[in-house]
């Protein structure tokens, strides 16, 4: 495994040729080829070199000088790189481009610049200047390689193309305070090659110094930064190489101390200082990076805080839809049963497990990146996943109602079976253990971090289950109603049939009485029960209503039953039997020739059809009454229904048809009585 930090890398041998192990790890890359296009390739090798991951356990160096004055040799023997030298037999033209290699052993992302030398040859003095640049703004050490002897000849190597690169560079900075925390400062790392020794470091690193105030000093500044000093933005740091060629175990050792301030953290002149870092994460560099190019190519003014911005925008977008696509695939699965209209277990912990998973997918990369737009990123996602998230809340709850209500109305019918419940209690006990359901099932899917609430549902729910137990107590009721209807019809019977037998003249009293006594006790019934269904005052009302009628309806039934055509002329042939053959006293009687036979009969014949042809007590409090349906159209559930009416018993026409009948039937009677009296005449 990689060490993940460039100081803990081991002593290494360079030059490291390719096809050896760990050769996928410092395979280069030409990051921009000769026609100045940007790879597509980088970040594929930033993951091959095992870096994406990093975070920002990395560092970025590059080089700049003049064509053949060893940059690449150098890199090689400092990284362990595999840059293209330039061959010493025919020395041929390495490839043009802008190169990075990872460097061995470290979390060190190297850049080699491969040019003609413009200022030379007259010709592309705008690659030159375009990666000088590039290099600048994205490295966070610029190793400036040039010859002992360029030092100090302004005009000459490539202190000329110093000056332009400085100016584009200050005009990229120039936007920024000077007091911005955040500032970011370039080392710059001057290495004088093939140094003789005769004139000191601290020399050449004065004449240097000079020089670069000198350009500094020349360029042209941007507005307000008119007295911005080079210290601002860079550090200088100065070391000598000696000849390669001539001594190179002196050189092979003077690289081996260089390298020291690469790799060695406690190095008083370790050089990857937290300041000089651009703060991208690994995995943001090969987009980073292109679009510096891009911009370096437009020529248009960069500008790193907005860069690193808009790189934040890009990256966290892609990272969101990585995170979003991870969470909508698990999501997926339980998609469809939700819509089948299944509860599904377990479903907040699932949504909770999904989102804590995308999230920290998007949380680990993109917390890397600008944090006001990291902030904003995350907040959407967050939006988005709640989203996605929130039909399967809703679905859920509906299901979970759908499942609580039909649960309801099993446990009241299984609960309602057979005899010794209490309707209330099992309403009620199912009420309460099937909204619990409800709401422990919803409140297991509510998610915290959303707006979501199951209140409206819980409501709704209450609101479906109180309208079936209004249903079933509806039913209750009137299953009540009947049994007690069958009681009241059992109770009045025998007592009706022998008052209409006795035919006394208070008939109707006992009939009346007996009913009244009946429904009272009915209706004594009726409330004892209806106060543990937790009936209201309205139903009560209502099914007392029902319950009174019935009965009456009963009590008429009864009446009709007894009072037959056939049963009635059969009552009125008895009592005339009665009236005519016996006395008073039960006595038979014997017919005299000046007996009123006339009057008898129609004396037996009128006492008992007008009797019997209205229900009317001669104790008038024993009266009944009941509310017609033109009073409480309420009531109108069996037709019609107009009390005045229900007290007749025979109209006016049938207890003409009636009379006819009896005269009929009795005119034997008659005849007979003429006859036996003319019989005791004779005798
Ligand atoms: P680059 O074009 O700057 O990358 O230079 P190269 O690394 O390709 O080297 C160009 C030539 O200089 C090669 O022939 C090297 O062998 C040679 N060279 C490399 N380092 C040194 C050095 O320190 N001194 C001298 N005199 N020659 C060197
Ligand atoms: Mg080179």
């Amino acid at each position: 495994s990689l060490a993940s930090s460039s100081s803990l890398s081991a002593d290494i041998n360079p030059p490291v040729t390719n096809g050896v192990n760990g050769q996928s790890l410092t395979t280069r890359v030409q990051v921009v080829n000769e026609d100045k296009e940007f790879s597509k390739d980088l970040g594929d090798h930033i993951e091959r070199w095992g870096l994406h991951n990093a975070g920002f356990g990395y560092d970025v160096v590059a080089v700049f000088g003049s064509q053949s004055t060893g940059k690449s040799t150098l890199l090689n023997r400092l990284f362990g790189t595999t840059f293209d030298v330039m061959d010493e037999s025919n020395r041929q033209q390495t490839t043009k481009g802008i190169w990075m290699c990872r460097a061995q052993n470290m979390n060190v992302m190297v850049m080699d610049v491969e040019g003609t030398d413009g200022r030379e040859r007259g010709e592309d003095q705008d690659f030159e200047r375009k990666s000088a640049l590039f290099s600048l703004a994205s490295s966070e050490v610029l190793l400036v390689n040039l010859w002992e002897h360029q030092v100090g000849l302004y005009q000459g190597a490539n202190m000329g193309l110093l000056k332009t690169v400085f100016e584009v560079n200050l005009g990229l900075f120039g936007k920024r305070r000077l007091d911005e925390a955040t500032r970011q400062r370039t080392l710059l790392l001057f290495v004088i090659r093939d140094h003789v020794g005769s004139t000191p470091l601290a020399n050449l690193q004065k004449t240097l110094t000079l020089d670069l105030t000198k350009i500094w000093n020349g360029l042209s500044k941007p507005e307000g930064l008119e007295d911005c000093q080079l210290t601002d933005y860079f550090d200088l740091a100065f070391t000598t190489l000696s000849h390669k060629v001539l001594v190179p175990e002196k050189f092979e050792t003077d690289v081996q101390s260089l390298r020291k301030r690469f790799t060695d953290r406690d190095d008083p002149n370790f050089v990857f200082k937290p300041a000089y870092h651009k703060r991208i994460p690994a995995d943001g560099v090969a987009h980073y990076m292109e679009s510096i190019w891009e911009q370096v190519q437009s020529n248009k003014d960069l500008d790193l805080p907005t860069q690193q911005e808009l790189l934040a925008q890009f990256r966290c977008d892609e990272l969101a839809t990585l995170a979003l696509e991870m969470f909508n695939t698990q999501a997926k699965s339980v998609r469809k049963p939700v819509e089948a209209g299944q509860v599904v277990e377990g479903l907040g912990g699932m949504m909770q497990s999904w989102k804590n998973e995308s999230m920290a997918r998007f949380d680990r990369d993109a917390s890397r990146y600008h944090p006001g737009v990291y902030a904003r990123k995350r907040a959407d996602l967050v939006a988005q996943i709640n989203s996605g998230l929130g039909p399967l809340f809703l679905g859920q709850l509906k299901n979970l109602h759908k499942f609580a209500l039909s649960s309801f109305k099993k446990e009241v019918l299984a609960g309602i079976k057979g005899d010794g419940y209490d309707f209330g209690e099992v309403v009620l006990g199912a009420t309460a253990r099937n909204e619990g359901l409800f709401r422990e099932g919803a409140t297991e899917v509510l998610l915290p971090d959303t707006d979501w609430s199951y209140e409206e549902e819980l409501q709704q729910l209450s609101h479906d289950i109180s309208l079936i137990a209004d249903q079933c107590r509806a039913d209750e009721t009137k299953k009540m109603v009947s049994n007690i209807e069958r009681t009241i019809k059992k109770q009045m019977s025998e007592s009706i049939e022998h008052s209409l037998n006795q035919a006394t003249p208070d008939m109707w009293d006992n009939v009346l009485r007996t009913f009244k006594e009946t429904l009272a006790k009915a209706e004594a019934t009726y409330l004892g029960k209806a106060t543990s269904f937790n009936c209201t005052e309205e139903e009560n009302t209502t099914s007392l209503a029902i319950l009174r009628k019935r009965a009456w309806q009963a009590l008429r039934a009864k009446v009709d039953e007894q009072l037959t055509d056939l049963t009635f002329l059969a009552k009125l042939k008895s009592r005339f039997e009665e009236k005519f053959r016996y006395d008073k006293e039960g006595v038979p009687r014997v017919w005299k020739p000046d007996d009123d036979v006339d009057s008898v009969f129609r004396a037996a014949r009128d006492e008992l059809i007008p009797l019997f042809s209205k229900i009317q007590p001669k104790d008038r409090s024993l009266e009944f009454s009941l509310p017609s349906d033109s009073d409480d159209s309420t009531l109108t559930d069996e037709g019609e229904f107009d009390f005045e009416a229900t007290l007749v018993v025979f109209t006016e026409a049938k207890q003409a048809d009636l009379s006819t009948r009896f005269r009929r039937d009795a005119d034997a009677y008659y005849v007979e009585a003429k006859r036996s009296m003319v019989s005791s005449i004779a005798q």
